[in-house]
């Protein structure tokens, strides 16, 4: 039996109480997938990624020698097989090089092999019709508004740089600047600032031709002076503002922007936003410090957790969902030294915010090689550590008895399409909120 394999049938053991297909989810997450020829030949013929956001992927695309980026789904579905998965929905991270790897099989089914060993089935998730229009420019509409989670969630992504720039500034785990790059060098339509305009249309488009979509996320870099003459809330607020007005209440709709003052976070409630997510990334306030240098020195880690704090006031506390990146505190050489102190610390930002009834939910580190804190980490978070923290989530959030987070979809496993970390596949499918 390979390395891989071996730790994750121990970890699948020793947490029984954690579906082991959250198990193998968190470990394509931080590992990435590899494609055989024929599996790209086909997954070709679905949804392809859109790179919405970050590259989340662990290899530069300069290192593809199958042209994965062109070829590979946006998403996987991982069920039946050898270990009977019931279906869960993952993310695709490229990378030639990890032990988990799709291909067909000689009766020409999709798997997914660890280590050469067969682990389940393998589906990739149909074009929506949507997906081959353009607009009147000649976008594709993949650039303007392309979704993921299984297609419940419109992704759109205003401004696709962030201000923080270079490595005093940009959060050391993130390649939004270095992904521009390269993807602008592979000549794929990739708009810097789409326009109110732009978004407008592709929606138009997408309502004429989708009922699947359920909310959408209006994000982008962060913005320290001004974009087109408009500081962060009143760039970004426009675009919610403006679906709103076209589509009352169509979508259920979130907003990923910086942790604002209160009165500006209650201009983003009027113009229409229902979920507001002030990202926090790391809970301990030293490596807050050292790994979001640019938000530490704008705005600091207290501020930034009391504004968290404020907005529950206007959004109400369900409402507001800040995320972190989980397994960055573990990065060397500043982050935490073993699994348990790692835990320790973020628990107690858990136990901080959901004992106030905030919810913060995470996505899974993927250590991106074109990211300062990637290049230095090839190999991510242990397992362990993430195996561990989806059951801490899990106690902590079920001691509060809250609810599962809004504009997530169905939680629970077999049902969950949140694709960037198990969060959801491991809330109990029956829930009762206090
Ligand atoms: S604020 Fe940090 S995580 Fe967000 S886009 Fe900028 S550098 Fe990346």
């Amino acid at each position: 039996m390979g390395r891989r394999l071996h730790l994750v049938n121990q970890l699948v053991g020793q947490y029984p109480d954690i579906p082991f297909e959250a198990i193998y989810k968190e470990d394509i997450l931080r590992s990435g997938l590899a494609f055989s020829e024929d599996a790209l030949r086909i997954a070709s013929g679905y949804k392809p990624k859109a790179y919405f956001i970050f590259s989340f992927d662990l290899v530069p695309i300069s290192e593809m020698r199958q042209g994965e980026h062109l070829r590979a789904p946006e998403e996987i579905c991982l069920i039946s097989g050898r270990l009977s998965f019931r279906r869960t929905i993952v993310s695709v991270r490229l990378n030639p090089n990890s032990p988990y790897k799709i291909d067909m099989s000689g009766d020409g089914r999709m798997l997914l092999f660890l280590d050469d060993i067969e682990v389940c089935e393998v589906e990739f998730q149909k074009t929506p019709e949507y997906y081959w229009k353009r607009l009147k420019n000649g976008k594709p509409i993949t650039d303007i508004a392309p979704t993921i989670e299984w297609g419940y969630l419109l992704y759109l992504t205003i401004f696709r740089i962030c201000q923080y720039f270079g490595r005093n500034e940009e959060c050391q785990f993130c390649d939004i600047n270095e992904n521009f790059r390269q993807q602008k060098k592979t000549g794929r339509s990739y708009t810097t600032v789409k326009s109110v305009a732009e978004i407008l249309e592709a929606l138009e488009i997408i309502a004429e031709n989708d009922t699947e979509i359920q909310a959408y996320t209006v994000t982008g870099g962060s913005i320290t002076s001004q974009l087109n003459g408009q500081n962060e809330t009143d760039f970004y607020l426009q675009y919610p503002r403006a679906i709103e007005r076209q589509f009352p209440g169509r979508w259920i709709s979130k907003v990923v922007v910086q942790a604002l003052p209160k009165e500006q976070v209650q201009r983003l409630r009027d113009a229409g936003v229902q979920i507001y997510h002030p990202n926090y990334e790391v809970w301990d306030e030293r490596l807050f410090k050292l790994l979001c240098p640019g938000k530490s020195r704008y705005i600091g880690h207290e501020q930034w957790v009391q504004r968290i704090l404020d907005a529950a006031e206007i959004f109400g506390p369900s409402h507001v969902i800040p995320n972190f990146v989980a397994g960055v505190e573990m990065a060397r050489p500043m982050g935490f030294p073993n699994v348990d102190r790692a835990l320790t610390s973020t628990a107690e930002g858990l136990e901080f915010f959901m004992s106030r009834k905030i919810v913060p939910r995470f996505t899974t580190w993927c250590p991106e090689p074109l990211s300062l804190l990637g290049k230095a980490n090839p190999e991510g978070a242990p397992l362990e550590y993430h195996v561990r923290l989806l059951r801490t989530w899990r106690d902590i959030h079920a001691k509060h008895k809250l609810p599962p987070p809004p504009g997530y979809g169905e939680p629970g496993i077999g049902r969950a399409v949140f694709s960037v970390s198990a969060f959801m596949d491991v809330i109990p499918s029956v829930i009762t909120a206090s």
